[in-house]
């Protein structure tokens, strides 16, 4: 395994982070960290400039099959689930507070690894990844069955909340850290025990995760790191051992996970892509639209699968709004994330620089017209960077009218009434997300109940929080993260009869 020297990492990244890239980075299995049993290994590239910044462990079928044992043993050995529900907690909030005092280390780590602002990595990815254990941590001494009035006389019946037991998690490279939290805290606070599969863009964060875990007294095996590509998470979905998956990523991928998980009767949850609809009103605060609407779509280079990618503005506001848009979206200082200054960084790899290439190409071989960025930009830095993109359009039938884009893209176009881009917004294979901009109290709820998505935001959008669900309707996902819906994917209710 070649190990990169710390020397020729950038200069903005601090000792910790600087010590972290630079060393070996094998697998996480049990309290053991080895090479993949065929000894393969990839590179992880910095997104600004496309340089490798680290090898990592190729995990395969053999390296699965491990994993699965280490995370069996430590589920049916009890070392995990039976301990007192105050000990899961304890170490949950031990872990959040290990995050907590690495924050500044993991955000650099994850913006080199992913491309993003330091700071959005920061306040958004490492204090969301905290809050989220926060939160989940407070559940295993709330989870309660209930005593239930059954007919049969002489009988008592109740219901037990149990584990669903060892969970095959499977997070994109997005929000790398967060995600993970996002699949890890339900599972742990329920008593599962886990198998986290990072992507291959951003392994670093989830092995810095697991290693902060073991180090703040988990048991061995409770939390696995494997790293690889889609084979390895293939191999993870297949195998025997595997009682859940949860997925979050591409709609093509967790299509083929769903009808795996159906053959074999495995719990699956899955959260999917999205082409969100961002639905100005008439009579919306025009400023507060504007900024938000430019937020939804352009934060984190608009590689959030809630991204609000599809903006309807009324005919009469319609050029006002593009007007601003364009000149915001043209001004926006594109940079590595390590910069401070930097608002967009690149997009995650060079393969998805170029899928966004291919939608802008697209957008203007069928017609769109291009209001601002359409160019691959910075090219120099031999990074993945685009320029914030505006289209307008006349049809929704054009693909980067239809299909998800990942990237920092926006589609904008012009409509006339309430009914008419209630019907448009959801003329669409998606569901995860919608918004609304109105003063209105009537229209913002009647729009809010006509919109076929799993979130609808009014007056704001993105917002998350570990209380709140998340999740979408039709291609969009199966089953909901966060809060009581969460958590329950994570536990079998058993019913037991007792004849008195
Ligand atoms: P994207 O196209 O945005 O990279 P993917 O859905 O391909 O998103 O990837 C999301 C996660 O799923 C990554 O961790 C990736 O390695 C994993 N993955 C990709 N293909 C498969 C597969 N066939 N089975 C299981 N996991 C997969």
């Amino acid at each position: 395994m070649t190990t990169i020297s710390a020397d020729t990492l950038p200069e903005a990244l601090g000792a910790p982070a600087r010590e972290f890239i630079a060393r070996t980075h094998r697998l996480l299995i049990g309290s053991e960290r080895p090479e993949a049993a065929d000894g393969r290994t990839f590179a992880t590239l910095d997104p600004a400039t496309g340089r490798e910044i680290a090898e990592v462990a190729h995990g395969g079928a053999q390296d699965v099959a491990r994993a699965v044992v280490a995370a069996r043993e430590a589920f049916a050995g009890g070392s995990w689930a039976a301990l007192p529900p105050a000990g899961r907690e304890r170490l949950m909030l031990a872990l959040a507070q290990a995050l907590e005092d690495h924050a500044e280390e993991l955000a650099q780590i994850e913006s080199l690894d992913n491309g993003k602002p330091v700071g959005l990595a920061q306040y958004v990815d490492v204090a969301g990844t905290v809050a989220h254990l926060r939160y989940f941590a407070g559940w295993p001494t709330k989870i309660e069955g209930g005593v239930l009035p059954v007919g049969a006389p002489n009988m008592l019946c109740y219901t037990r909340r149990e584990p669903v037991g060892v969970c095959a998690q499977i997070v994109p490279w997005n929000f790398p850290l967060l995600m993970a939290a996002w699949k890890i805290a339900p599972a742990l606070a329920a008593g599962c025990t886990i198998v986290l599969k990072p992507a291959e863009q951003t392994p670093l964060t989830a092995l810095r995760l697991g290693e902060l875990a073991l180090e703040v007294g988990f048991p061995p095996g409770v939390l696995n790191v494997l790293t690889g590509d889609g084979e390895t998470g293939a191999a993870l979905v297949d195998h025997p051992g595997i009682d859940k998956i949860a997925f979050t990523g591409s709609t093509a991928v967790g299509r083929e996970i769903g009808a795996k998980a159906g053959r074999a009767l495995k719990r699956v949850t899955l959260e999917l892509g999205g082409k969100s609809p961002n639905v100005i009103l008439p009579d919306a605060d025009i400023q507060a639209a504007i900024q938000g609407s430019y937020q939804a779509i352009y934060f984190n280079s608009g590689q959030a699968c809630n991204a609000g990618s599809r903006l309807f503005v009324p005919a009469e506001r319609f050029d006002e709004v593009m007007g601003a848009l364009a000149e915001q979206a043209k001004a926006a200082r594109l940079g590595p994330g390590l910069d401070p200054q930097t608002q967009l960084g690149p997009l995650v790899s060079a393969e998805q620089r170029d899928r966004v290439m291919g939608y802008i190409d697209s957008g203007r071989e069928q017609g769109a017209e291009l209001l601002a960025g359409g160019e691959a930009a910075l090219t120099d830095s031999g990074g993945y960077f685009v320029a914030p993109t505006l289209f307008s359009v006349t049809s929704d039938e054009l693909r980067i009218a239809r299909e998800e884009i990942f990237g920092p893209v926006l589609v904008a176009s012009p409509y006339d009434t309430l009914e008419e881009v209630a019907r448009r917004a959801n003329d669409g294979e998606y569901g995860l997300a919608a918004g609304v901009w109105t003063r209105d109290v009537a229209s913002a709820h009647r729009l809010a109940a006509m919109l076929r998505a799993g979130s609808v935001y009014v007056n704001t959008w993105g917002l998350v929080d570990p209380s709140a669900p998340f999740g979408g309707f039709k291609a969009s996902g199966i089953g909901r993260e966060h809060g009581h819906d969460g958590l329950s994917a994570y536990l079998e209710t058993k019913t037991v009869w007792t004849a008195l």
